[in-house]
């Protein structure tokens, strides 16, 4: 039997690209999306993945769907946190809510969603999980100290659930795209984007399928010995 993989926010951008290379890659694949019935209505009916609604920076909402994901398909063994939102402003503009929506979606659901799979990976002893961090977490960026936080913190959380998990075959890694060509990249007003493809070596925007081929690879059976580390793929925009 294949192995089940969930993918947050898994029904557009960089998710949808992951749930398709997991899928032809054999896995059965779940989705998750956060509220956008007709892209998901239209994801699974093109792909025949189903899709699960539900918000991931909700943590009992994520628990009841999880348990419900695993009761219709089996044991979660491949986790891809991917949903992620952005509130961008400059700090002395910035709301509290702003600031809140950020750091729930892209960090704690991070703990929301790993918290209900971690027991049984441990106790089967395989799981893979792979969380998407950003550029800018690594190097900051105006006007996103919520967002650079949020994927900051992702980058932590990585490396102290990958130590936690060594010894039982269950590996953490995340990936630090840079500039992608997704929606969350589009709402860029044109003239920063240009500015910004400007400083990115390779002169183009990422494609969501660059990313999903790096999760192809952090999650294989026999990629065991990789774990706690973050692998940036960015166009040479940023080298760490
Ligand atoms: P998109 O905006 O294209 O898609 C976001 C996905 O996340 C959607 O499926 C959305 O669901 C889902 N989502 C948002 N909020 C929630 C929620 N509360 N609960 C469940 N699902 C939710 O984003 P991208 O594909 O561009 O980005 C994917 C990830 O990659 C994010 O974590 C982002 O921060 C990160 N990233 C993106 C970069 C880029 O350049 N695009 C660069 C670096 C990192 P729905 O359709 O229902 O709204």
């Amino acid at each position: 039997m294949s192995r089940v993989a969930l993918v947050t926010g898994g029904t557009r951008g960089i998710g949808e690209a992951v749930s398709l290379a997991l899928q032809e890659q054999g896995y059965t694949v779940v989705a998750n999306y956060g509220g956008n019935d007709e892209v998901a209505k239209a994801f699974t009916e093109r792909t025949g993945i189903p899709s699960f609604k539900f918000d991931v920076s909700n943590f009992e909402k994520t628990k009841a769907a999880m348990d419900q994901i695993e009761n219709d398909y089996g044991p979660i063994d491949i986790l891809v946190n991917n949903a992620g939102i952005t509130r961008d402003g400059t700090m002395h503009k910035m709301s509290f809510e702003q600031w809140d929506a950020v750091i729930q979606t892209n960090l704690a659901s991070c703990f929301n969603t790993c918290r209900c799979v971690i027991d049984g990976m441990r106790q089967r002893g395989f799981g893979r999980i792979v969380n998407i961090g950003s550029v800018n977490g690594q190097a900051g960026q105006y006007g996103q100290v919520n967002y650079a936080a949020a994927k900051s913190g992702i980058h932590g959380f990585t490396k102290a659930l990958a130590l936690e998990g060594a010894s039982k075959d269950v590996t953490v890694n995340a990936i630090a795209p840079g500039y992608v060509d997704t929606d969350m990249v589009r709402a860029v007003p044109e003239e920063v984007l240009k500015k910004i493809i400007a400083t990115i070596p390779v002169g183009r925007l990422g494609k969501p399928e660059d990313i999903a081929r790096s999760v192809l690879f952090l999650i294989r059976d026999d990629a065991g010995f990789i774990t706690g580390s973050t692998l940036s793929i960015n166009g040479g925009q940023h080298m760490y």
